[in-house]
């Protein structure tokens, strides 16, 4: 049995001071000083790990004012404060040992939209996707790009002033940033624009934090203009944070602009809390060329030449990038425009054209591609090129090589690509050269790497291998980004130019010289005490120090505290990365739901990927081996470990901490969709490792009743199948309902189906599989044989689904059978009950593999129980796991055939929503319904469309049940709030919820076509 976890770092009792005093002056946020929240806020994609004091989340201006007041009290002057966005920085620009002021879980509001004049007024946790997706009607965008614009937010992109692709053409956060409110350090809230002299003349003259901030910024202005104008480079990334080179901008109006000392600060000057933006018109047309080499040297050179084409952007990918993509589910909507012929490609420029008009756009394509082709083989030109037209096939292509720095992390092994130098800039055209020398240094340590970014700005994503668990590895960190910062020297760039300065503060007072102390002016007429995000960008003091980027915490001095054989006991869920590619905003986006219905990061797989590594570093230290204690509970009996799992129980009721409890809490919210295993760039896999967990903790403490119920049901369906009405009925009665609701903590129990499939089968003239009848078919039967393989969900809930595939099957030719039904197995992996589910596992393969030994293909029907055949399944049984095949993967093998039923079904068009674990793990799924429905004369689409909020018993269990609501209401609900009959689902589980919450009956895309079929005339008896 594990031991409890108590040996917790506690928080500092001024901290907890302060919250208290915070809550008592009516601070309307929450504020979390669980160890919980605290640990998975202590990274970011960054390799430092920080643990702070506490988190909070102001809900309104008012909560941010409430903080910095008293955060200036005297007592509270050692409280240290540090804003955070979506927590993607990638040098710990938003960890600290204070309290994380979270500003995206509650200030994510966008405040106004003014289409005549082009702006829009947000509130700063707004992510950048979720605003462009708002302004896209409206023909508009926000320019700035980013390749985590799935879920930075506003305030973090303003305060590391970024940029990525198209930053030639749009510039950088900055150049779009209008007006700011901002909570100034003791409450003071000031809004910031460009102002003119006179005006620049009344706020100075105030007596404020405001007016002398004011006072010295236009002072160092005057004062140290030629200076400035020497320190700062004349990059397209030029410097961010306290860019005193854009004060006043001189070449246009020459007014004053405090925004732009804002913009870039890396929190440490204020809470900026809301933000007016510029907007630029969406163009109407996009087309990118995709420009292959045979090296990647080669790419990079050629790009400077491509540039001189007046492209909106150049990007350069590797082929280590491209490989990589190769491997993930991005490559399915991408493949076509790669095409992988003799020839490997080494270097890809992807080259933007944007133009309002196609002939304008076809015009440059023109100019575009016949320079490319009048060089085309030339030594260090490119050998080939495709292109892609329109948004969205233009979109595909940006949002692979949005993926590449999270499909780096997924490299094998222990030594992973980490982000320390990974975003110089240099002159483009010294690009190709800074590179190779670049290369040849890490060639020479001995460290791989991929690349990436932005070749026309002069920037390349670099991020070097290292095993940060290794302290000889670790130092390589200090030792490379000193040779970085010379060679960036050299080549007239920067160590910092697009991701900020975070911990690599430390470099600034060499590159600024002389100029440095103003930044510290800048700093102490802000933030006088140094209590904002200190030790980034610039110290108030010379006492106060600058991080180091040796000195402060890493991540891989907690993960090497692990053993091992531990650390690769839990390979599913250790190597995340931070990159926070889960906290995807996208409502139509499977990943994560459990993130998005609640907005709490514990409940995402990053949350959830902390908390394991945390929870087996704090077993570790009592010399717990997990997999040795996991082996021990399976050992022993049930009953004998009763007792000692009640008085741990008793314990727990009586509030006794235990970490694992705040683990738990965090893997009962997972719905195990497996959003995470399938689209987690380093395929982080939550319910495997929250499976193993699960084990453990029960083995410590007493199950809920509800889970013996849900991971038993599936054996005790074909008994209770038999009188339906004897569990059907008594669901209709309060007093059961109350029962099953407080007693076993289930809600909205499914009745078991009024068809009984056996009788169905009976009708249809569909047989069992059995080995011998199998064998027994000739060759003609067999070909189109089927092997239908049940599971406990579609079979008893939903038998008309399973009656309707078979009843299809036979009209369209094919020859159905039915495999024995035995029970599955998931629900009980997903609770945990993992001896159970090998045992079951065991049983059920050895029937499914001795039909499969006809080779006459299984299929199963419903996507989530049929996947555990590739994924649980192929983890425990390895090359034993049964073949089962998904409908549409099989059904898409035989196109020709259907083609042949094309005439005898009336044609129609429909809309496929498609199933999360499916879309998430299946990557071909969509492509494959419509080849089916294609091949039989069909039209269907496919609508994007997240998680539906059941997920198997999830959905039934009553503390889900809210939260299930709403990740049902974010995708789902608007998509039936109208004519449905057209609307297509492949899950159970959708089917369900969407019957329970929007009362609307989904059919299963073969209900559809069989509905069509009938519809034409011909029935089974007919045929
Ligand atoms: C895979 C990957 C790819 C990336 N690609 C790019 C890229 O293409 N271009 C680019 O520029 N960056 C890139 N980054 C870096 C990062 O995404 C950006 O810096 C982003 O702007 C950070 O936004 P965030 O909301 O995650 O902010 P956070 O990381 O939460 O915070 C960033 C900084 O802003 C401060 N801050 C946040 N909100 C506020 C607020 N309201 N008020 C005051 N201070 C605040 C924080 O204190 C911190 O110092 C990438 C990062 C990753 C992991
Ligand atoms: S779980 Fe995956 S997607 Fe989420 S932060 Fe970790 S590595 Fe990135
Ligand atoms: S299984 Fe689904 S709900 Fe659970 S962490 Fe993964 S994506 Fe989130």
């Amino acid at each position: 049995m594990i031991p409890a976890l108590r040996e917790i770092n506690e928080v500092q009792a001024l901290y907890l001071q302060f919250l208290e005093t915070l809550k008592r002056r009516g601070f309307h946020g929450d504020a979390s000083p669980s160890y919980a929240s605290r640990t998975v806020l202590s990274t970011d994609n960054s390799i430092y790990q920080v643990l702070p004091q506490a988190v909070v989340y102001p809900r309104d201006i008012h909560d941010l004012q409430l903080l910095m007041e008293l955060a200036e009290c005297e007592e509270f002057h050692k409280v240290v404060l540090s804003p955070r966005g979506g927590g993607t920085g990638t040098n710990g620009q938003s960890l600290t040992d204070g309290i994380v002021v979270d500003i995206s879980k509650h200030m994510n509001r966008i405040l106004e939209i003014n289409v005549e004049e082009a702006w829009v007024r947000v509130q700063t946790g707004v992510v950048k996707d979720q605003l462009n997706a708002a302004l896209k009607p409206h023909g508009l965008f926000f320019a700035p790009e980013l390749s985590t614009s799935n879920r930075a937010t506003i305030g973090g992109m303003i305060n590391t002033d970024a940029s990525g692709q198209g930053s030639c053409l749009y510039g950088k956060t900055r150049d779009h940033v209008l007006e700011l409110q901002t909570v100034l350090m003791g409450g003071e809230l000031w809004h910031s624009h460009a102002i003119d002299d006179e005006l620049l003349g009344e706020i100075t003259a105030q007596e404020s934090r405001a007016a002398s901030v004011h006072t010295l910024v236009d002072g160092i202005e005057r004062d140290k203009r030629d200076l400035i104008a020497a320190k700062f480079p004349k990059l397209n990334r030029c410097l961010t944070g306290y860019d005193l080179a854009h004060i006043r901008d001189r070449e246009k109006d020459g007014r004053f602009n405090l925004n732009n000392i804002l913009c870039g600060s890396e929190g440490t000057l204020g809470f900026i809390a809301e933000a007016k933006l510029n907007l630029l018109k969406i163009p109407k047309c996009a087309a990118l060329v995709n420009v292959n080499y045979d090296h990647f040297q080669d790419a990079l050179k050629d790009a400077t030449d491509l540039m001189k084409a007046g492209p909106t952007s150049i990007e350069t990918v590797d082929s280590k990038v491209l490989q990589l993509a190769m491997d993930d589910i991005v490559w399915e909507s991408v493949s076509e425009f790669f095409p992988q012929d003799e020839r490997p490609v080494k270097g890809v420029n992807l080259v933007e054209y944007t133009a309002d008009s196609e002939e304008e756009l076809d015009a440059a394509l023109a100019e575009f591609t016949s320079r490319v082709d009048s060089v085309i083989g030339q030594a260090g030109k490119s050998f080939g090129y495709t292109i892609a037209r329109g948004h969205a096939q233009v979109n595909k292509i940006w949002g692979m090589r949005k993926r590449a720095v999270g499909l780096l992390g997924n490299a094998k092994g222990e030594q992973r690509p980490i982000a320390f130098v990974e975003d110089c800039a240099v002159p483009p055209e010294n690009l190709a050269d800074f590179i190779a020398e670049f290369r040849a240094a890490l060639d020479d340590a001995g460290f791989a790497y991929g690349m990436f970014g932005h070749v026309d700005a002069g920037v390349l994503h670099v991020r070097p291998a290292i095993d940060m668990k290794d302290p000889e590895q670790a130092k390589q960190v200090r030792i490379i980004t000193e040779k970085v910062v010379d060679l960036a020297k050299k080549y007239n760039g920067l160590l910092w130019g697009e991701h900020g300065k975070g911990v690599r503060s430390e470099f600034a007072p060499e590159f600024f010289g002389e100029l440095y102390p103003e930044l510290q002016k800048v700093k102490a007429a802000f933030d006088p005490r140094n209590q904002l995000n200190p030790g980034k960008i610039a110290t108030p003091n010379a006492a106060s120090g600058l991080l180091k980027i040796d000195e402060v915490a890493t991540r891989g001095e907690n993960d090497r505290q692990i053993p091992v054989q531990v650390w690769e006991g839990y390979s599913e869920g250790v190597y995340c990365n931070g990159n926070g590619a889960c906290f995807n905003w996208n409502p139509d986006d499977a990943m994560c739901p459990s993130y998005k219905g609640t907005r709490n990061r514990i409940h995402s797989p990053k949350g959830r990927s902390s908390l394991i590594r945390e929870w087996l570093r704090l077993l570790s230290a009592q010399s717990i081996d997990p997999e040795t204690e996991a082996r021990k509970s399976r050992e022993k009996s049930f009953l004998l470990g009763l007792p000692g799992r009640f008085k741990n129980s008793l314990a727990k009721a009586r509030g006794e901490y235990d970490f694992s409890h705040e683990v738990n809490e965090s893997m009962q919210a997972c719905l195990a969709c497996k959003s995470c295993a399938g689209q987690c760039p380093i395929k982080v896999d939550v319910p495997t490792f929250r499976a193993k967990f699960l084990e453990l903790y029960y083995g410590r403490y007493l199950r809920p009743l509800k889970d013996y119920f849900v991971g038993g049901l599936e054996f005790m369906m074909p008994y209770l199948a038999r009188a339906p009405q004897i569990y059907n009925w008594p669901l209709k009665l309060k007093p059961i309902r109350w029962v099953m609701e407080r007693g076993l903590g289930l809600v909205d129990s499914p009745s078991i189906s009024a068809t009984r499939l056996d009788k169905a089968m009976r009708e249809l003239g569909v047989p069992y599989a059995s080995r011998a009848s199998l064998r027994a078919m000739g060759p003609a039967q067999r070909a189109k044989a089927v092997v239908i393989v049940q599971d406990a969900f579609t079979s008893y809930f939903d038998a008309d689904v399973v009656a309707d595939t078979l009843r299809l099957l036979k009209l369209l030719d094919f020859n159905p059978l039915v495999a024995p039904f035995r029970a599955n197995g998931k629900p009980l992996h997903v609770h945990g009950f993992l001896r159970q589910f090998a045992n079951t596992a065991a049983r059920n393969s050895a029937m499914l593999n001795s039909l499969a030994e006809s080779g006459v293909p299984l299929v199963g029907i419903d996507p989530s129980m049929t996947m555990t055949y590739r994924a649980e399944y192929q983890k425990l049984l390895g090359d034993k796991a049964p073949q089962v095949q998904l409908l549409q993967e099989w059904l898409s093998e035989h196109t020709e055939h259907l083609a042949t039923n094309k005439n005898r079904l009336q044609s129609g068009s429909f809309t496929l929503l498609p199933h999360c674990t499916e879309q998430s793990n299946a990557a071909g799924s969509s492509r494959q319904w419509q080849q089916v429905f294609s091949a039989l004369g069909m039209q269907l689409n496919t609508q994007a469309a997240g998680c539906c909020g059941m997920a198997g018993t999830y959905g039934h269990e009553m503390a889900n049940r809210e939260t299930s609501r709403t990740i049902f209401q974010q995708s789902w609900a608007p998509k039936l709030s109208g004519d449905t009959s057209a609307i297509l689902a492949t899950g159970y589980s959708c089917r369900c919820q969407s019957k329970r919450f929007a009362d609307t009956e989904l059919r299963h895309p073969l209900q559809a076509l069989l509905a069509q079929i009938e519809d034409s005339g011909f029935t089974v008896s007919n045929h």
